[in-house]
């Protein structure tokens, strides 16, 4: 009989192990972010259950953030940490069991494909590789760890630069959402690709601004919503300290310094097993011209990319009545421009479904790069 053993001290990693003797009932609690009771992000290596039938029970799932993100949803496991697969997976309203039979020795389980620091980081670097790309440090996070906007735009241009539009991208705000951080690495992939004519007329007429990871901290902390003190980085974009949310405070007065035309802030939702854009609908300043624009981005989306639709969305914010400590309204108002949430399923998209792996990095890193189309068809 294998000794088993669960492991969480890793980058995003986190789980509470309740009961690891019988390997048909082992219980588990999914754990709080760090300073704040949300709670639906897990990340854990299982080891020694090689060939060993084993029932994980998160017992508290029903007691979680969004307990409806775990109706139909299947738990995602990796053998070599590249490639993610769904497990079978059921729950009763309370508790979540999944089933499977390890092959080997050290099975990874994660609530969604993982996106580490050092990826991010990776990927950085990568991108300022581009004679298109200057990386700019904003400021630091509560744990010391770096802000960067990499600003992406073609020094020759068919516009002046002055006149060209600012398109933000900002990503991971809830750090547990690490498909926005595959989208973006989709995004700048094809963003720098000079074979891409789509990209090419992009950075001839516009300049980039893209934050990949809005909230390293929570993100290595393995929380699925706020960073170091707690704060959820989507609600404090009205008055952001420094003190609990220099993140936003630092993306928030570069945009202040530089304007924006364009925002796109990227998400991944619990529930809907669609992707879809929330717009802003509820802000004061929503007009027929904003409206428009929205139109104009949703139907070009829709034609280049099956994956998005405009079917299955968040009910339309009433006239007047947007939460303004959102990044999509703030900005909206203050810039008077488009801005939408992005948002991806952690389960599936159910008009193209796939079994084996449900919605992952690389269908996440896929529609990144295919957003780059709608956004052409706004210059
Ligand atoms: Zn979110």
């Amino acid at each position: 009989m294998n000794l088993l053993h669960i492991s969480s001290a890793f980058d995003s990693g986190a789980i509470e192990v309740l009961s690891l003797t019988d390997p048909a009932d082992i219980q588990l609690r999914i754990r709080s972010d760090h300073a704040a009771d949300f709670a639906q992000w897990f990340h854990f290596c299982l080891h020694g259950a090689a060939g060993v039938p084993v029932t994980l029970r998160f017992m508290n799932a029903g007691q979680c953030s969004y307990p409806a993100g775990f109706k139909g949803y299947q738990v995602v496991a990796s053998y070599d940490r590249q490639h993610w697969f769904r497990i079978d997976t059921q729950f009763d309203g309370q508790v979540m069991t999944a089933r499977t039979t390890p092959a080997t020795q050290a099975l990874y389980l994660a609530y969604f494909e993982p996106y580490s620091y050092e990826q991010h980081l990776d990927l950085l670097a990568s991108a300022s590789t581009s004679p298109h790309t200057t990386p700019e440090r904003l400021g630091a996070s509560l744990d010391g760890r770096d802000i960067t906007v990499l600003r992406v735009t073609h020094a020759q241009g068919s516009v002046p630069l002055a006149e060209r539009k600012k398109i933000w991208v900002i990503a991971r705000q809830h750090p547990g959402e690490t498909m926005a951080a595959w989208f973006v690495e989709g995004l700048l992939e094809r963003l720098l690709d000079t074979s891409d004519s789509v990209s090419r007329v992009l950075l001839e007429q516009s300049v980039f601004y893209v934050v990949p990871n809005m909230n390293p901290d929570g993100a290595v902390r393995g929380n699925l919503r706020t960073n170091a003190a707690g704060a959820d980085l989507n609600r404090a974009w009205e008055s952001p300290a420094l003190e609990g949310a220099p993140e936003v405070f630092w993306v928030r007065q570069k945009m202040l310094e530089v304007g924006v035309d364009v925002s796109l802030d990227v998400h991944g939702d619990e529930g809907l097993p669609y992707v879809f854009v929330a717009g802003s609908e509820g802000t004061p300043g929503y007009s027929p011209r904003i409206a428009e624009l929205e139109a104009t981005f949703k139907n070009a989306w829709i034609a280049a990319c099956p994956d998005f639709q405009d079917t299955h969305h968040y009910s339309v914010g009433a006239p007047g009545k947007a939460n303004m400590g959102l990044a999509t309204h703030w900005v909206a108002q203050q810039f008077a421009c488009l801005a939408f949430t992005v948002e991806m399923p952690f389960k599936d998209n159910a008009n193209l479904p796939d079994p084996h792996v449900g919605w992952n990095g690389e269908r996440s890193r896929k529609l990144g790069a295919s957003v780059l189309q709608p956004l052409l068809a706004l210059l």
